[in-house]
């Protein structure tokens, strides 16, 4: 018998979608281990890729297929790289998010492990052809590159290859350096170091420094030369000569990046919960050692932040470690702060806001159990932290928790996979929780920890909800209504600060009617349509319903409809005309682009170095400013024209979080939402801070037109350059769809995108609402097999579970 390695090779196909067995070569037969990368030989040109090492199964020598078996090349890592814990989740995850397991194992590593190809080719024979000996120009191989190449220079480095002249070949970088910078390591011990002392001159003082200094070190220890070199005045000429005569070696030492080392962080303490919280703390820390998910519905400023510290505090006690996530880069600095305040140098963060290398640092440093606390957005899901004790998911609704592309996995699936798996309790927290968390929590499947009232009894901010329709007949149109300006006016003279948050959900894709504030509605579907300026049409995403654009409105016979949205960049020049003496800070993407430009204008607001803070939805989360007292949103409804049966919710948890943002301190605080809808169900509920009869109605709702979470949902996407080819495939994959599927299933489609062409190619989608699970993932997957992605010139599918956005 002989043992042989399950690898996963990188070939994102379906048919490379399972192990293949390889042989280990000898001498590496104590190196390749679970979790390993390889290099393997793959394919009919036996092309060298990489791989991961999934499992181990032995083979009989005799058995025929043994003398098939290729063999392992080399090791790309000398330790694994991931666990057997992430290797059987990515099994599962593959399989639950429609997507290639050797996708997942990627996802799961920071893009420094993403090895890149580099493609050669080598001669091996005298090459005659003066055009290709020229490109050689002497040397043994050069780099090819094949968008460097004429199809004719192809055609005959083809012929060279096939004749045995030149060999292509694969190489895989390895991306994954660590930093590092000189070390000193003594070479002899005390005895040794005292007899070179006694050889020494009289003159020869700092090297007698040197001496003792090595004295004072244990063996094998490492110590930085900068270090050595500051502390005891010696140049570097003494240590080459330390080193010259033996007493010690230079080695490379790894440095780790640190994300947070510009920030002061001042060490904090647990604060006396308040009885809501204490109650909220008890349970999860009861729950320890159990697979218990909860969710902690808070409204803002309730403390839930404090409780997930004094949770994690409890979780560290007891030897295990603590996941806690976060929605995106946004506000992860100010969160970041409190945490590493609490657990110091243990907590290592993970997001995309930080360069590759402090990210591969952190990930080290969890990996090696150095850090015991985690906190990141989406992607820190998969830290590779063990023995989990704890997973916090703070705002759980929040959309970018979906990763929308593949894999296109919930953090949240994952999340509870590996609380299952470490039998960790999972604490979902909200304002505002999705509707299927909360529908959850009511049925008892999690267990539901209320915090009702802000610290301190603190009041709610009051909400005045602005008719923009009867603004607008008061005189020149602008985007400020007197109520709001005036507000404004006021904070500018008390010294306090405003917040104005411009909605971009939905810019200018639907229109609506400024009279009246109706909304192009689909006959069929109750959504809104969506303005398509390519065709000059309203188009239904959900069922195909087309029509042209109205020139009046259908409800009122108003003229006054256009499409909705403003910029940033124009909203602040109006501002800076109304209110010349107003410091603006605006926050939108242009102006936060750059690395840390976020981070820098929260600081420099949070210091009053501006009054008013103007930006897009990035600014409705997780600030916690004492002076501010003033909120505004300049357009409340531009989510709610969308064509998503998410757009109320969306546009209640949006409202309910930027308010949030008001009066959090001693001074009370204030809300003006401009709307042309005033009494639309989401905003009457925000201004209430209503989160329960929200929830009530849109479950309703829900529940008539057969929406989650009565129902799921998948999206199946199919694009090809042919826009016939997309349609006809798609068409074709719901008649094959509906003879598998329970008769109770809903098909809607297919019908084309919103954006129905991106990049050449044409999309059209299928959206399949379903009851009951059973056969779905099986047949999903055997279509995602049939369907196979034979490149980026032929018909692609995908297949997206509870889609986000359904446009
Ligand atoms: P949430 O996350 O629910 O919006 P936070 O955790 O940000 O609320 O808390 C709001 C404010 O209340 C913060 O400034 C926090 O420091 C403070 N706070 C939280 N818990 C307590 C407590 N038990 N005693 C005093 N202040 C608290
Ligand atoms: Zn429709
Ligand atoms: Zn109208």
């Amino acid at each position: 018998m002989e043992r042989v390695a399950s690898v996963i090779v990188d070939v994102p196909a379906m048919q490379t979608n399972q192990p293949y067995s390889y042989l280990i070569p000898v001498p590496l037969a104590h190196t390749v281990t679970l979790g390993m990368r390889v290099v393997v030989p793959f394919g009919r040109g036996n092309r060298l890729i990489q791989g991961f090492v999934v499992g181990f199964s032995e083979i009989d020598r005799q058995d025929e297929t043994y003398t098939h078996l290729k063999m392992i090349q080399t090791v790309l890592d000398l330790k694994p790289v991931l666990n057997q814990e992430l290797i059987s989740l990515s099994g599962w995850l593959a399989h639950q998010a429609y997507a290639f397991q050797i996708t997942v194992l990627q996802a799961m590593l920071p893009s420094m492990f993403r090895a890149k190809y580099k493609k050669f080719l080598r001669s091996i024979d005298e090459i005659n052809d003066p055009e290709i000996k020229q490109m050689f120009a002497g040397r043994d191989f050069i780099e090819y590159d094949e968008t460097k190449f004429t199809p004719e220079q192809v055609s005959k480095l083809t012929k060279l290859q096939r004749e045995g002249s030149l060999e292509f070949y694969y190489e895989v970088n390895n991306q994954a350096k660590a930093k590092t910078k000189l070390g000193i390591k003594p070479l002899l011990d005390f005895e040794q170091l005292e007899e070179a002392r006694s050889g020494l001159t009289k003159a020869a003082h700092k090297q007698s420094v040197l001496l003792s200094f090595l004295q004072t070190l244990k063996s094998g220890q490492v110590v930085a030369k900068d270090r050595v070199l500051a502390e005891y005045e010696l140049s570097e000429a003494v240590i080459t000569t330390g080193a010259k005569k033996g007493w010690l070696a230079k080695v490379p030492m790894e440095v780790y990046r640190d994300p947070m080392a510009h920030h002061a962080i001042e060490p904090s303490q647990p604060l006396t919960l308040q009885p809501h919280q204490q109650a909220a703390l008890n349970a999860i820390n009861a729950a320890a050692g159990e697979a218990q998910t909860f969710l902690l519905e808070g409204v803002t400023g309730s403390g839930k932040t404090e409780v997930y510290l004094q949770a994690m505090q409890h979780t560290l006690a007891q030897g295990r470690s603590a996941l806690m996530l976060v929605p995106e880069i946004a506000l992860t600095p100010q969160m970041m702060i409190r945490v590493r305040s609490r657990f110091g140098r243990q907590v290592a963060v993970l997001h995309s806001g930080l360069s590759i290398g402090e990210r591969y640092d952190e990930w080290r440093r969890i990996e090696r159990g150095e850090a015991k606390v985690v906190v990141g957005a989406r992607s820190a899901v998969f830290a590779p932290l063990d023995n989990i004790g704890l997973i916090i998911m703070d705002e759980e609704h929040e959309t970018t928790y979906k990763q929308d592309e593949n894999p296109r996995y919930h953090a949240r699936d994952v999340a509870m996979w590996r609380s299952q798996y470490y039998q960790a309790p999972l604490v979902l927290g909200s304002a505002t929780p999705s509707l299927e968390t909360r529908a959850r929590a009511q049925k008892g499947v999690y267990q539901l920890l209320m915090m009702p009232e802000r610290i301190n009894n603190q009041i709610m901010p009051t909400v005045q909800v602005v008719d923009m329709r009867e603004e607008i007949k008061k005189g020149p149109e602008s985007t400020f209504s007197e109520p709001l300006l005036d507000a404004l006016k006021d904070r500018l003279v008390k010294g306090e600060q405003s917040v104005l948050m411009l909605n971009r959900r939905g810019f200018s894709s639907f229109m609506m009617c400024r009279d009246c504030g109706h909304v192009l509605q689909c006959p069929n579907c109750d959504i809104g349509l969506t303005l398509h300026m390519d065709t000059h049409s309203m188009k239904c995403h959900y069922c195909g319903h087309e029509e042209g654009i109205p020139k009046v409105c259908p409800n009122c016979q108003s003229t006054a409809i256009r499409y909705y949205g403003t910029g940033t960049q124009k909203v602040e020049q109006e501002l800076h005309a109304l209110l010349p003496e107003a410091r603006i800070l605006r926050m939108d993407l242009d102006t936060t682009r750059k690395k840390g430009a976020h981070e820098k204008m929260l600081t420099a607001f949070g210091a009053h170095e501006a009054d008013i803070l103007l930006g897009t939805q990035m600014i409705a989360k997780g600030l916690d400013f004492p002076l501010v007292t003033l909120v505004g949103v300049l357009n409340a409804d531009t989510g709610l024209g969308l064509p998503d049966f998410h757009a109320a919710e969306r546009t209640f948890q949006l409202l309910t979080q930027v308010a949030g943002r008001a009066g959090r301190a001693d001074l009370p605080g204030e809300v003006y939402v401009q709307t042309y809808n005033p009494d639309h169900y989401a905003i009457q509920l925000a201004k209430a801070h209503d989160y329960e009869h929200f929830y009530q109605q849109e479950m309703q709702l829900r529940h008539l037109a057969k929406y989650p979470p009565y129902y799921f949902t998948i999206k199946l996407q199919g694009s090809d350059l042919d826009e016939r080819i997309a349609a006809q495939n798609m068409s074709q994959i719901g008649r094959w769809l509906k003879k598998r599927l329970p008769a109770d299933t809903i098909f809607l489609g297919p019908t084309p995108r919103s954006i129905a062409r991106i990049k050449q190619r044409y999309y059209y989608q299928i959206v399949i609402k379903y009851r009951h699970q059973n056969q779905l993932d099986q047949v999903l997957n055997e279509l995602l097999e049939r369907a196979q992605n034979a490149g980026h010139n032929a018909f692609q599918l995908s297949i997206d579970r509870e889609p986000v956005s359904f446009m």
